[in-house]
């Protein structure tokens, strides 16, 4: 399967930060999550390329008032 990438988006800690699919800390947009409100944080995705979910991960990180970031497990 082709990695696909996800953008784990944090509105109180304002971060997005981009994963790589396979990354234990995303598994599809299904782990990490630290709260079951998704207004508070959530997963967009996913994005079939590096340069459209780094585009996303910026976009996402503007709206929350916070940084861009990529993550230090997967290194996307
Ligand atoms: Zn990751």
């Amino acid at each position: 399967m082709a990695t696909e990438y996800w953008v784990y988006v944090n509105s109180s800690l304002k971060k997005a930060q981009l994963h790589k699919s396979k990354c234990s800390a995303c598994r599809f947009g299904q782990a990490l999550k630290r709260t079951s409100d998704v207004s508070v944080d959530w997963w967009e995705g996913p994005f079939n390329s590096r340069d459209s979910g780094w585009e996303s991960t910026q976009t996402a990180a503007t709206r929350v008032g916070g940084m861009a970031s990529r993550c230090m497990m997967c290194r996307p």
